[in-house]
């Protein structure tokens, strides 16, 4: 039914279009119509050259910003009109980020940067614990949980940066270059841990990459480029 087509779509981005400094000699009009759905499930892949409005598109989907037009839904909800306390906390609840560096706070041990969130999130700490452990051990870095970020390697740093994005069980990941900072190697098998933990979660996730190869083993592709999106990875 149509009904149930609606709930199968985890983002909907509907006719998006954002400008910077608007009305101004130096506004700049980065999204144009931009509409993208990412099924229940689904792994997009977003390929998009430097400037191509890749950082504003995550940040809309994520809740970070806001659109001039059009509209933004997370598991059927609407977003886009939400004032700032109930779009904070439907970010805290429903999307998870990973970025080309870890951002994990360095005084904490790796199992401590998963279990924070949750305790933001009124979940008890032994509840916390246990979902952090597995997800360590899905992503093979449960040896490493009493370690701070620093005594860990760049993939294993990265490893725990995936577990903390779905800390909290969101609906959506949003990720930008999340093995980018890695070399070749290490990038291709920390890769593919993350994926792993994303089938594993049955999360929908849309995962921005320079890297072709990386995008080609995701759902589907779509493109950004000068602010319009296709679908496709390549022109
Ligand atoms: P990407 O992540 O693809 O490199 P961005 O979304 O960061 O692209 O930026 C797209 C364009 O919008 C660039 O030309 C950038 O300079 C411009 N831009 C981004 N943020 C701002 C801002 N806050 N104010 C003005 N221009 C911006
Ligand atoms: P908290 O206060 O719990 O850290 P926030 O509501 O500030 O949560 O942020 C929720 C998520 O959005 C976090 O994953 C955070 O890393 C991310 N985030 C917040 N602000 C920005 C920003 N300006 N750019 C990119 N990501 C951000």
């Amino acid at each position: 039914s149509p009904g149930a087509e609606m709930n199968d779509v985890t983002l909907k981005l509907d006719k998006i279009a954002k400008a910077y400094n608007v009305g101004k000699p130096n506004e700049v009009k980065v999204l144009h119509d931009v509409s993208l759905q990412v099924g229940q499930g689904e792994v997009v892949a977003l390929v998009a050259p430097s400037g191509a409005g890749k950082s504003t598109l995550l940040h809309i989907a994520g809740l970070l910003d806001t659109p001039d037009t059009g509209t933004v839904s997370i598991g059927g909800e609407d977003f886009t009109n939400l004032g700032d306390r109930k779009r904070t906390a439907a970010r805290r609840n429903d999307v998870g980020f990973i970025y080309q560096f870890h951002h994990l706070l360095p005084e904490f041990s790796a199992l401590e940067n998963i279990v924070l969130p949750q305790l933001a999130n009124g979940i008890a700490q032994s509840d916390a614990e246990a979902h952090g452990m597995d997800l360590l051990a899905r992503v093979g870095v449960a040896d490493r949980a009493s370690h701070r970020p620093a005594a860990l390697s760049g993939g294993e740093q990265q490893r725990v940066a995936f577990c903390r994005a779905q800390a909290n069980r969101p609906k959506l990941l949003l990720a930008d270059e999340p093995t980018g900072n890695l070399d070749p190697a290490t990038s291709d098998r920390v890769f593919g841990a993350l994926m792993d933990l994303v089938r594993a979660s049955g999360l929908s996730a849309l995962i921005a990459t320079h890297n072709l190869e990386l995008a080609a083993r995701m759902d589907r592709a779509v493109r950004l480029d000068q602010g319009r999106l296709s679908e496709g990875m390549t022109e």
